[in-house]
Formats: structure tokens, sequence, C-alpha cells
């Protein structure tokens, strides 16, 4: 079944972020089914998910509650739309449990299909927003290298991935994007660093990147610039922790002019810091906060966009109608799975266990990995992690490109049981928020054994 399966896909199946030609030529790997942490391919094999699928199966793969409210509501009331001043008790009940969830100044919810669609509409409520205080020249949206916003033409557009603008553009106009806090790649071993004060380094570039902000402020000309877009920490551009003195730097440079923050919560929302919102963990308060994937433990499409008292006033009081919807905004099956998702994490304490245990003890185990040679440094918070692979341990020099390491070693750890992402160099890691202390040391071993299988390799 297996091959007619790789067959029937590589003739008909275009895959997002694939190499088509490569995907003909290769096969692609059929996964059939999952339980827990674990997902189950085609040819039998179990292998640890170290990515819950793309950051969003955070409960794991079996929660029969999850299907019973799928399901439950699929009797009750499969769709309905929220269009025109209707409305559904799914819908409903999870924009207030998401609104009390939230922090306290952020009190709407304005619902979507996805985080792309998410993005899409916090461009159109910001630059309205503006346009309703009597301020449309505030058009500009200033996002950063590397981030990603999603795959429609304006995420892609606030995302700053080089690839992805050369193909398919022009992009929207408006949006510009300033450089990452991004110490391994960018900021070590440059300018200002101390080699006995890794720290002091650091924070130097934190306060770099924030000086960044503030200079491309001077340049647009703060009254056109609407707001700064941002992940507490970048997720699919490597999982980058920025140094502590970032945030605080920004916020500083952000509360000398009006201009409002958005905190895409993405993949940070729900839990995988150990706070509801990553903003929390960083001390933010954004205006606006995209949310998608974790929200509904990813069993069904549903994102959003969490809209502060500021915006949300005035869009209300002064907007009229907006003119902006999907035909599933607040689609009922996926809120109330979204609902159920949010009350088993409650029930059973999920989002203190990652701040508290998880994400402790994978530090820990996480750490243990940087001894090893093709490991330049070995990050992680809460459930999320990194390593950087390099060529020389010493000096930190990477690997040329074209032997694409990271893709090597993504390959052999899935041969050998883990799923790990790669980006460029960079592994990434966002496990099931209900994984264990023993399936963290496992995903640790097995990590550590795709590391010297790949070093293997490169040597022969
Ligand atoms: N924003 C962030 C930070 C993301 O990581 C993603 C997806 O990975 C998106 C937005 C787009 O979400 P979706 O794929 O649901 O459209």
């Amino acid at each position: 079944a297996g091959e007619r399966l790789k067959a029937l896909d590589a003739r008909h199946h275009l895959h997002p972020f694939t190499d088509f030609k490569q995907l003909g030529e290769q096969g692609s790997r059929i996964i059939t089914g999952a339980s827990g942490v674990y997902i189950h391919d085609a040819d039998g094999q179990r292998i640890l998910d170290g990515m819950a699928g793309l950051w969003c199966v955070n409960l794991g793969y079996d929660q029969p509650e999850l299907v019973a409210a799928a399901s439950q509501q699929m009797t009750q009331l499969p769709y309905y739309n929220t269009f025109f001043k209707t409305a559904h008790p799914p819908a409903i009940e999870l924009a207030a449990e998401l609104c009390r969830l939230a922090p306290e100044h952020i009190n709407h919810v304005f619902f979507t299909g996805s985080g792309s669609e998410a993005n899409d509409s916090m461009l159109r409520m910001v630059r309205r927003f503006w346009a309703l205080k009597g301020k449309p020249e505030k058009q500009w949206i200033i996002a950063r290298e590397n981030g990603y916003h999603g795959s429609t033409v304006a995420g892609m557009s606030l995302g700053g991935m080089a690839p992805m603008h050369a193909q398919g553009g022009p992009c929207v106009p408006g949006i510009t994007h300033i450089r990452q806090p991004y110490w391994f790649a960018e900021g070590r071993g440059k300018g200002s660093e101390s080699p006995e004060s890794d720290t002091h380094s650091r924070d130097d570039f934190g306060r770099l990147c924030a000086e960044a902000l503030d200079a491309r402020i001077q340049e647009l000309g703060p009254d056109n610039v609407a707001a700064f877009l941002a992940e507490p920490v970048q997720g699919a551009g490597g999982a980058i922790m920025p140094p502590d003195s970032y945030w605080p730097a920004i916020k500083a440079v952000l509360a000398k002019y009006d201009i409002l923050l958005v905190v895409d919560e993405v993949i940070c929302g729900f839990g995988r810091l150990g706070e509801w919102f990553g903003s929390q963990h960083y001390d933010l308060k954004p205006d606006l906060m995209p949310i998608a994937k974790g929200l509904s433990s990813g069993y069904l499409p549903i994102g959003g966009v969490l809209v502060g008292d500021r915006v949300a006033d005035t869009l209300i009081e002064e907007g009229g109608e907006f003119f902006h919807g999907f035909t599933y905004s607040g689609h009922p099956v996926c809120a109330a799975v979204a609902l159920k998702t949010l009350e088993i994490m409650q029930r059973e304490d999920i989002v203190t266990r990652v701040r508290d245990d998880l994400g402790p003890y994978l530090a820990s185990r996480w750490a243990t990995l940087a001894d090893h040679p093709l490991v330049g440094e070995a990050r992680s918070l809460g459930l999320m992690g990194a390593l950087e692979l390099v060529a020389d341990k010493a000096s930190g020099e990477r690997f040329a490109t074209s032997l694409a390491v990271g893709n090597l070693c993504r390959d052999i750890c899935f041969e050998t049981g883990l799923v790990m992402r790669s980006v460029g160099d960079t592994m990434i890691i966002s496990p099931p928020l209900v994984i264990t202390h023993e399936q963290i040391d496992a995903l640790v071993s097995l990590a550590r054994a795709a590391l010297d299988e790949t070093a293997r390799q490169l040597a022969s």
C-alpha cells in the first residue's frame, strides 16, 4: 500500500515547501497514524514527533475528548457562518474564553481559518485603525528579516524570508524588515563581543537590534509607521531566543513613538514558552496578537487575532462595517475543538507544567548536547529548542551551504526515529506539551545518535 500511495503522491500532489521534482524522484514519507507523541509511517516505523506536527499538536495525537467535541458539534451544527450579525455557541464561548485567558487589556477576537489569515486580518485592522484615527499616512509595518508570518501574499510580505519574496511577488507595499536578534548567526564574534563575558556581548547585540528599529522609524518618519510585528521567539526562522536586553530595548523604542506592537503568537501562544502567551514571558503588552496552531492543538484549522482595547474600541465605536471575513471565521466544529483544547490545558495545568517542570527538564537534558563535536550552541526555552551545527567547534565556523548538513541530519533523524526540523544548519524541536520526562530523555538520545551518524557520514 505504501508504494502505491508514494507513486500517486508523486504523480498528483504538490506539497507545501517542497522541491516538487525532488519529491517525484525520492517519494514522500507516508504517515498513516499517530498516538501520544509518536507518528507512524506506512513502513511500520514509530517516530517521536519532536515538532508536534508543525508546532501545533500540543496535546499529542490521541485526545479522545477533542474527537468527541468535534463529533458532537458536527451532529449539532456542522456549519454556520458568523457574518451579518449571526453567531453560534462555540464561537461565542471560545471568544469569551480566549479573552478571559488573554492579558487584561485584550477583550476581543476576530476569527480566521489559519495563522496566515490572522496576519492578513491584522494588517488590515492596523491600517484601518490609523485611518479611523485620522492618520491614514500611518501605513508602514516594520517586521524582521527571517521572520515567518504565513504564506498568503500579505503573510509572506510580512515575513522576512527572501526566497519567498523572490517567488510569485510583488510583495504587499508598505512593509519593511529590520535585523533579527539572532546572536549565534549575526552577533557572535562580531562588534563588541568579549569572549570572557558572553552575556555582555549578547546584551550589546540585543540593544543593537533595537537601535535598528529606532533607525528605521526615523528613516520612514514616525508619523508614517503603523506597527512593529515580531514573534516573542522567532520560530520557523530557527527557534531564536533573543538576548535578554532585546525586548526591553524594543519596548523603550516603541514607547517613544505612537506605534502599535503586534506580537505573532501563532507558535509561542498556548503554552509553548511556559505562559499562555509568549509575550507574557517577555512582559510585552501587545496591541494585537495573531494566533492559530496550538489553539486547537492542530486537530482542526482555526486562527484569529486577539485585539487589545485601544484598537478594538476604535474599530467598534468609530468604524462602522469592517468589510472583511472568511467563510470559516469561527467555524463551529473548529471552535468546539479549540474550546475543548483550552479546557484540557487548564484542567491538566499544562502551561504551568511547561514553565516549572518540562521546560527546565528539557533545558537540562538538551544542554548536554552542547558537548557534541557538531554542536556550536544548544538553546531552549519552554518546550522549544535549537542546535546550531558547526564545522569547527572552536571557531564556530559553519559548514558550506552546498553540503546541506541540516537536511542530512534531519533525514538521518527521521531514519533514527525522531522528527527534528532543519532550518539551514539549525536543528529545531518543539515537541507536544504532553511529553514526559522519559520521552524527553528518548528525544535527546535520538538526537545524539543522529548527530553521531551525521558526523560519521560527513567524515566518510
Ligand atoms: N505566524 C507564524 C509565527 C507561524 O509560524 C506560522 C506558520 O508556521 C504562521 C503565522 C502561518 O500560519 P498558517 O500556516 O496556519 O497559515
